[in-house]
C-alpha cells in the first residue's frame, strides 16, 4: 500500500505470536523514525542469534558452545535431572533457586493429533543419558496442561523400571504454561514433587 518495504516488514512482523497487523504496523513506523544503526542493531542481533545459538549435546538448553552452562557447572548435582518442554522452562526453573541438578529439554511436547511423535522430542537422548547410569532421579517438569501432562505420562512409564521419576507437585496453574507460574509457585511444586 506505501511500499512494498514497509508491507514485508510489516508482513514479517505478523508471523510473530502474539503480533497482529496494528502492532506489527507500529512498530515498522518506529523502526523507520529511529536512526539508522538502531533500527540495523536489531536486524543484527537476530542474524547473530541464529548463527550462534545451538543446542547442548547433552541436554538440548541453548548455548553457544557445545554444552550449555548448567551442563559445565562443577556445582550442579547430576544425580538428578530435570524434564522439561523448551529452553524457555530451564529459565523459569533457574529462577526459583531451588533446583540444582541437570536438565534435559524435550524441544517439546507429545501430541499425536499435530504428528508430535516421541521420535520428534529428545527421548532416546534423555533414555540414553539414564543409561549411562549416575542420574538417581529424573523429575517430569512438563507442563501441566494436557500435552504436557501426556508426555509426563509416557516418560514415566519409559523411564519407571530404570530410575527414580517424580512429577511436579500440583498447585501450578492447569492448563498453563510452566514459564507463566511465579517462581513461589513453581519452586514449592519443585520441592513438593511427588512419585510419577
Ligand atoms: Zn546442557
Amino acid at each position: 500500500m506505501l511500499s512494498p518495504a514497509v508491507d514485508n516488514l510489516v508482513a514479517q512482523l505478523t508471523r510473530l505470536p502474539g503480533i497482529g497487523t496494528r502492532t506489527a504496523q507500529r512498530l515498522t513506523f518506529h523502526l523507520l523514525s529511529v536512526p539508522s544503526e538502531e533500527a540495523l542493531a536489531l536486524g543484527d542481533a537476530i542474524a547473530a542469534m541464529k548463527e550462534r545459538v545451538r543446542f547442548c549435546r547433552d541436554c538440548g538448553n541453548l548455548t553457544e558452545d557445545e554444552l550449555c552452562a548448567v551442563c559445565t557447572d562443577p556445582r550442579r548435582d547430576r544425580s538428578i535431572v530435570c524434564v522439561v518442554e523448551q529452553p524457555v522452562d530451564v529459565v523459569s526453573l533457574e529462577r526459583t533457586h531451588e533446583f540444582r541438578g541437570l536438565y534435559h529439554v524435550l524441544g517439546g511436547a507429545l501430541s499425536p493429533m499435530d504428528g508430535v511423535e516421541p521420535s520428534d522430542l529428545r527421548v532416546g537422548q534423555l533414555l540414553y543419558r539414564v543409561e549411562q547410569g549416575g542420574i538417581e532421579e529424573v523429575v517430569l517438569a512438563t507442563n501441566p496442561n494436557m500435552t504436557g501432562e501426556a508426555t509426563a505420562a509416557y516418560l514415566a512409564d519409559r523411564l519407571r523400571d530404570r530410575v527414580r521419576v517424580t512429577r511436579l507437585a500440583s498447585g501450578l496453574p492447569v492448563g498453563g504454561d510452566l514459564e507463566y507460574a511465579d517462581e513461589v509457585t513453581l519452586g514449592r511444586a519443585l520441592s513438593g514433587r511427588r512419585p510419577a
